[in-house]
Order: C-alpha cells, then structure tokens, then sequence
C-alpha cells in the first residue's frame, strides 16, 4: 500500500463540469428535480482533501444477481469491485432450502468471470415452512451466511413471504442459537398503510415485538430509508444493524417524483423526504459500526422499468464505490469509507476484512460509466445521479 503521503495531492479543480460524459443522459432529468441534489452534495473542497485513497476490498451486503442471462451480465459488475456480496434469495421459485442455495452458488461460481477475486455469500428465504434444521446444517456447513424475512407481497418476487410471523418463531429461535444472522426488508404490507410509512410502522409492529420474543437473535435492517430506522438501530445493541443503499444516500423522493416520474429511481423501499436521506448521510459517515453498505443493486430491463406497472429496483454495481466516494467525499469523510463499505460488514457477520484492497481515485474528467448494460434479457440502465462522478476504481 503506497504511503498515505504520496496519496494526497493537491487539488487541481475546484468546480465540477456540470455535465458528465456518457455517464447516463442527464439531459432528460428536469432540472428542478435535481438541482437541490446537487446544491447539496457539492463536495466539499479543501486544498487538503485526498483524491487518491485505498481501502480493503469492499463487500455488498446486498445484491440481486437474478440468474440465467441476466445472471450472466450483472456478476462481472459486481465482482469487479466486491470481493464477497450477500445474495438475495427471490428468484422464481426462491431459494428456500440449502439444497436449492447450493444450486444458486454453483451457477454463480460457473457466471464468474476468470481469475475473478469474488465470494458470493448464500442466503435462505424464510418462509412459513422454513426447515430449521436444514437450515442450522447450511450454516454449520459454512454455506449459508443469512436468511432473508420478506413480508408478504413487500417488493419483487416476495409471494412466498411470511405473513403470520407466529408460524416462524421456532425457525427465528433455532437462528438465535446458532448465531445465523436475519436480514430483513423492513415494510409492512398492509394495504391501509401509506407506502412511505411501511417501514417505520414495520419497526413498532414487527421488528420490535421479533427482536423483543427472540433476544440475541442477530438482525440486518436491509437497505434503512428513513431517520426512524436509523434512531432505531442507534437505540439498540450490537446485535442490530443496517445496510445503507448507494441511491438512497443520493436521492430523495423529489428525484423520482418531481418535474416528471424517474422510472429509474424507483424501488422498494422507495425514497423518502430529504430529512431522512440526511439522516442516512449522517449514519454512513459517521463511522458508527453498525451501518455499513449493501447495494440492494437490482437489475430489471428497461422494458420492465419503463411499463405501465414498473418493476422496483436500482442498478448500481457498476459505479456504487464512484458514488459513494462522492458522497463520503462531500461530507468530508472519505477517511469513514473504508469502515462502511469493506470493515462494518465483515464485523457485523462475523467474517474477516477482505485482505486485498481497491483503490479510489478523483479524476479530472467525470469518470465514463455506461448509461446501460446489455444482457441476454434486455438492456439496464445504470444508476446515474444526475451529475458526474469524477471518482473511479483505479
Ligand atoms: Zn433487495
């Protein structure tokens, strides 16, 4: 690792260009979607500030891989960067016994590109049915890292969720035994509850009472969006953590809904007011260990995207450590980026820091990511925050 001295240059520009070159088209984003955005994450400029940093290789503590074609096209996004990702357990049918992980990881290993330095980490969906003792042999076999609670009908392929968490209580109890981490998407499904409070309804009526009847029982809030979760996860001990998604620490829900719906900046959970994205902001700088990145990087072809009934997800694989240097950049934390994307998750499962290290570097062009990836389904179009990111993966 070169000496932190020779990392620290000083800077050249002090403005970024407006537009990025072919880093999406921000073009067809009204600027008045996106001007607060950028009034605020103008980073912060100081003679001093880093523009060359290294950290361990980082981990996404939540990805969507899918299978088949689009298998095939997104792993390379995410093993060019990541070192070892938690995958999501909602394909059709989703993987629910170890049997069925151990046929998802092997055709994952057969998509990797040669000489890739990539693990992925293997989930269980927790359903009504859940065997808790093929699930206790996963875990001691090393092969399943987490299981996944989606409550019913919650986001993309989640038919097959829990909708009376009684009938998984023994299931959660053998987990808290063994140690074997829960990762939940934390929104309630109730049709007579406001889509943008689901999650914090999620935490009084669920997640408190689970946590409150299984202690030790260790938990992942999955991609946290709003300032309640966050307070959440602060008021609690260590056995509670939060992954923090890249676009949600970009966009509030202004970006998806103002001056014209942003089809690409919809998911699930779905942004919330810009209060909590700050309180999102200030959770993943922070340095607290008990946030740490998950992508939830969910690809769907466009065609699925730009639909009358539009599929909920955001690609970011591909440029997730651009952004996030920005991001962590603007707010004058680069130093706390190593923490949240390479060392909070590894402490939280329990895992050693990845010991090959990435590096960062701030160039004097916008950095050139594609608008799309192509794959054997369809095109995806890659997150684009609507301005450049000068940061890239050297
Ligand atoms: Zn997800």
């Amino acid at each position: 690792m070169p000496q932190i001295a020779a990392q620290i240059k000083p800077l050249v520009r002090a403005v970024h260009p407006r537009l990025p070159r072919g880093s999406g088209d921000p073009s067809q984003m009204q600027p008045a979607a996106l001007g607060k955005l950028r009034q605020n994450s103008e980073p912060a400029m100081t003679a001093s500030a880093p523009t060359r940093i290294t950290l361990p290789r980082p981990d996404d503590w939540h990805v969507h891989l899918r299978d088949g074609a689009m298998l095939q096209a997104v792993l390379p996004e995410t093993a060019r960067d990541f070192g070892r990702a938690i995958i999501m357990p909602n394909l059709v049918p989703p993987v629910v016994t170890t049997a069925d992980a151990v046929a998802y990881r092997d055709r994952i290993l057969a998509a990797l590109p040669q000489g890739a330095d990539f693990a992925p980490l293997m989930t269980l969906y927790l359903t009504e049915t859940t065997d808790p003792d093929d699930l206790a042999a996963g875990f001691a076999s090393g092969l399943i890292q987490a299981v996944k609670l989606y409550p019913a009908g919650a986001t993309t392929n989640s038919a097959s969720g829990v909708r009376d968490f009684d009938k998984v209580r023994p299931v959660l109890e053998r987990m808290a035994e063994i140690g074997l981490t829960l990762c939940v998407h934390g929104e309630v499904t109730d049709s007579d509850i406001d889509i943008f409070d689901r999650e914090a309804v999620f935490i009084d009526r669920v997640l408190d009472p689970i946590r409150k009847a299984t202690p030790g029982l260790r938990v992942t809030m999955e991609h946290v969006t709003t300032k309640n979760a966050v307070d959440y996860v602060r008021a609690n001990d260590d056995d509670l953590a939060a992954s923090i998604t890249t676009h949600h620490l970009m966009i509030n829900r202004n970006h998806l809904l103002v001056g014209g719906i942003k089809p690409h900046y919809y998911c699930l959970p779905v942004a919330k007011r810009e209060e909590h994205r700050l309180a999102l902001v200030e959770a993943a700088t922070s340095g607290d260990k008990r946030f740490f990145l998950g992508t939830d990087s969910a690809p769907h072809t466009d065609p699925n995207k730009l639909s009358e009934c539009g599929c909920a997800g955001v690609f970011s694989a591909t440029n997730t450590m651009a952004c996030l240097a920005h991001v962590f950049e603007a707010e004058g934390a680069l130093d706390k980026l190593a923490g949240f994307a390479s060392e909070n998750g590894p402490a939280h499962y329990k895992l050693p820091v990845n010991q090959a290290t990435i590096t960062l570097e701030k160039q004097t062009d916008p950095a050139p990511f594609p608008a799309q990836i192509q794959t054997g389904e369809g095109p995806v179009t890659l997150f684009n925050p609507g301005y450049p990111l000068m940061w890239r993966v050297v």
